[in-house]
């Protein structure tokens, strides 16, 4: 890493609060070596006290973007020039672009789930999805389906303050697309059945199944599953979640953790830093081969 840092390396940032966990600064640094480019990622504990100042650091410093995560994904609009239209959306943003002094937010969350299926030559389009959550994971998720053209999303949220949120998303979706989407509530489990019956994809974008609730599933029942659909949760670490053993018990075959979504809206937000392919297959070996993380 230090050979490849000279006087001409150009920075890219990661802010939030925690985020010495991330894994964002080991899959970009390594995607920066192995292609030779002259990047630098480094994680920056920055809440929303400091966003505005750590901000307007990236054009003082003339750093080529940087990574947002939370909770400062909605907080940083109003230090930005200018939004993509996916991140005006979902009134979010994860990625900013610095182009001489512009800063452009983008969000690729949505789109890196998305393409995560694709990857696995899966596709939902044209066809139903339950989801459960509505928050940083959930509401770009459901956005980008919509965008791409699922016909339906059965989004379910518990009574939080998230709920606000998932109507939000829900009235977004219906105005703004060709999808239908409808919100219940998680608490209704005979509808929450229903639901998935005839679903192609469950995802959970929730976190339940994630420490500290790694012994909890959302669904209990494998046989509210059916072999033919997808169940994809959002969380990567561990590796297999709670979620994703009672779907396997169903008997589903295609099952999913969070990693390859990860992995593809970082790869998205690589390509509009560099304008270069993440070596995604390299950096997946490198993820999945770090037993410490599972
Ligand atoms: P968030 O706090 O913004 O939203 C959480 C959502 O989950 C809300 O809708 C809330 O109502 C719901 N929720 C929380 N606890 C719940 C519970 N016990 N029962 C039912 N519903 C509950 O969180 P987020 O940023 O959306 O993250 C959610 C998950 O997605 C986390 O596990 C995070 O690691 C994961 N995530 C993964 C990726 C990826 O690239 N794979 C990206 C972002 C987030």
């Amino acid at each position: 890493m230090t050979e490849r840092i000279d006087g001409h390396t150009l920075l890219i940032g990661l802010m939030a609060y925690p985020i010495r966990h991330s894994m964002s600064p080991t899959m970009h640094n390594n995607a920066f070596a192995k292609l030779g480019l002259n990047y630098a990622y480094l994680a920056f504990e920055v809440g929303n006290d400091k966003l505005g100042d750590a901000v307007n650091a990236i054009r003082t410093l003339d750093m080529r973007g940087s990574n947002i995560s939370m909770p400062n994904k909605q907080k940083v609009i109003q230090y930005l020039d200018k939004l993509s239209p996916a991140a005006k959306l979902n009134n979010a943003v994860n990625t900013i672009v610095n182009d001489n002094g512009v800063l452009t937010g983008y969000t690729t969350d949505g789109t890196g789930f998305m393409k995560s299926l694709e990857d696995e030559g899966l596709n939902i389009l044209g066809k139903k999805m339950v989801l459960s959550g509505a928050g940083g994971a959930g509401t770009p998720i459901a956005i980008q389906a919509a965008l791409d053209g699922v016909k339906e999303i059965s989004l379910f949220n518990r009574d939080d303050p998230s709920w606000e949120n998932a109507e939000r998303n829900v009235k977004i979706i219906n105005e703004e697309t060709k999808c239908k989407a409808t919100l219940y509530h998680l608490e209704d489990q005979e509808v929450f059945k229903r639901e998935l019956s005839d679903c192609a994809i469950y995802c959970d974008a929730t976190g339940v199944g994630m420490k500290p609730l790694e012994d909890l599933s959302l669904v209990n029942d494998p046989s509210w599953f059916h072999k033919d659909m997808i169940v994809y949760d959002t969380v990567y670490s561990p590796r297999e979640t709670k979620l994703m053993k009672i779907a396997k018990s169903a008997g589903v075959e295609h099952v999913f953790n969070g990693l390859g979504m990860m992995l593809e809206q970082g790869a998205e937000a690589f390509k509009l830093w560099t304008d270069k392919d993440m070596p995604i297959d390299y950096i997946r070996e490198l993820i999945f081969s770090d037993d410490d993380k599972k």
